[in-house]
């Protein structure tokens, strides 16, 4: 069996299984992406910090990773099989 990284929610410190969908907000400049859950308090608290960090001058991209078993392979929310539990709020 081949080991996989442990991915855990930046906001509630669970662990996120990879083939669930989830938020990864990664900081460009070094690189180390921050993970959430994908239901609505972890994101709200993905929103919070990320402001927070904007804040602080850095640059972040957001990624959505959608279900391995989302048959929709646009990228974001609003999906075919309802990733995500609420859109995310524009953060400014
Ligand atoms: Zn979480
Ligand atoms: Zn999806």
């Amino acid at each position: 069996m081949s080991r996989q990284k442990v991915i855990r929610c930046a906001a509630c410190a669970g662990r996120i299984k990879p083939h669930h969908p989830h938020i990864g907000v990664e900081d460009l400049e070094t690189g180390v992406e921050f993970s959430y859950h994908a239901r609505a308090s972890c994101q709200k608290r993905c929103v919070e910090e990320t402001v927070t960090r904007l804040e602080a001058g850095k640059v972040f991209a957001a990624h959505h990773y959608h279900s391995s078993r989302c048959p929709d392979e646009a990228p974001g929310f609003g999906c075919a099989a309802g990733c995500f539990d609420t859109p995310m709020a524009v953060a400014n």
